[in-house]
């Protein structure tokens, strides 16, 4: 099997991929640590054996191999928080501890790699848990000050530990607290990160929709028009456009009012909506005339999906209008004929959509080429 990078991160889940990606980052930072004892270690500054380096090294490896492979099983989602964050930086603490412990003279500056390990709260901690984690780290750095004085008591220079105890706890505090803060700030920046998607959904949806009917707008509908050209004159499958006008409908207006009028037309888009394919579109051309698109779609189709339509409308039931209230549409039907405008195809439908109404109404006419 050739590694990809698709083996590495999972592919359909961005919030594990991500995971996986801080975990490398966490790696590296494995990595970057060993090669330093490692400097540390051929200068003589490490009191260890070759084969406890090597034992050291190999837990460092063997760790983060466990890491990856609970990652990329999906094990850490058993968990609470399933970045492991608290328990990837503990295991870290341990082992920065573990060094120190045995890094004689350059104790001080070992101090450093909690740093590092602290910078990866950053991404979720609150303050209470950076407390905490603070807490843990000054409690271990403690427990090794004590066990060199007795193991070790040539190692340690009380003045010089309290010091440097003093600075590494005070260190701590205040990296508990920007690290929190910093860590609240991503917080912010991801609800409202969410927020803003949420509100362009809804912008999107409101720019190319009709408010009152939910059909799509005029501009949608002359952009599906000319994408819909563009397919069929590129040698792809052609379309069928039907336009549909509601008869008599000034008498609706003039009977019930113009707010039932309105309902009507709700009522009546929310049905074709129901009539057509997911693929195809209703879009109100104007007042009480819409355009249905029928992609890939010819005569024969379009014709007995218009038919369907004009049947349906007839049969509907109108809620709060009486019992006997209905209303019918007349609809005007033609084949898009490749390399012809758009204005062409508008204007054949609506050529058939007038005889329709010239014919007596609730029919479909087809207009031919
Ligand atoms: P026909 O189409 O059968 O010839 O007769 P009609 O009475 O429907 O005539 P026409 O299509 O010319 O009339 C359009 C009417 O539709 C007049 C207008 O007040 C009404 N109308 C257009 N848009 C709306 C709307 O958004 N809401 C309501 N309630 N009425 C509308
Ligand atoms: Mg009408
Ligand atoms: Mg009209």
């Amino acid at each position: 099997m050739r590694w990809t990078l698709k083996h590495i991160f999972p592919k359909d889940d961005p919030v594990q991929a991500l995971r996986v990606r801080r975990f490398l980052i966490a790696a590296a930072s494995y990595l970057m640590w060993i090669i330093l004892i490692f400097q540390c270690y051929r200068m003589g500054f490490v009191r260890l054996t070759p084969e406890w380096m090597i034992f050291f090294f190999s837990l460092c490896v063997f760790i983060n191999m466990l890491m990856f492979i609970i990652l990329r099983t999906g094990l850490n989602l058993r968990f609470s928080d399933p970045s492991l964050t608290m328990l990837q930086m503990l295991i870290a603490t341990l082992l920065v501890m573990i060094t120190i412990y045995f890094t004689d003279h350059i104790r001080g500056v070992m101090l450093l790699a909690y740093i590092v390990t602290m910078l990866f709260g950053v991404f979720r901690f609150k303050l209470r848990q950076y407390i905490k984690y603070a807490g843990f780290s000054i409690i271990s750095y403690t427990l090794v000050v004590i066990l060199l004085l007795k193991h070790h008591p040539e190692q340690i220079d009380l003045r010089i530990e309290a010091l440097q105890w003093a600075v590494f706890a005070t260190v701590l505090a205040w990296f508990s607290i920007i690290g929190s803060y910093i860590s609240n700030l991503r917080q912010k920046l991801l609800a409202t990160n969410h927020d803003l998607k949420t509100a362009l959904n809804t912008i999107n949806a409101l720019a190319i929709h009709d408010d009152l009917t939910q059909a799509y707008n005029r501009r949608h509908m002359f952009e599906r028009l000319r994408h819909e050209k563009a397919t069929a004159d590129r040698g792809g499958p052609g379309f069928s456009i039907a336009i549909f006008d509601l008869d008599h409908f000034k008498e609706v207006n003039d009977t019930y009012g113009h707010q039932k009028g309105d309902d009507v037309l709700k009522f009546l888009i929310q049905a074709v909506k129901y009539e057509i394919r997911e693929v195809d579109c209703v879009a109100r051309y104007g007042g009480e005339e819409f355009v249905i698109i029928m992609g890939r779609t010819a005569a024969e189709g379009a014709q007995e999906c218009a038919q369907r339509i004009q049947k349906a409308a007839a049969a509907m039931k109108f809620p709060g209008f009486p019992p006997s209230f209905g209303i019918t549409i007349s609809i005007g039907l033609t084949v898009y004929q490749p390399t012809e405008s758009i204005d062409q195809i508008i204007a054949r439908a609506d050529e058939a959509l007038f005889s329709a109404k010239a014919a007596g109404r609730n029919r479909v006419v087809i207009g031919n080429p």
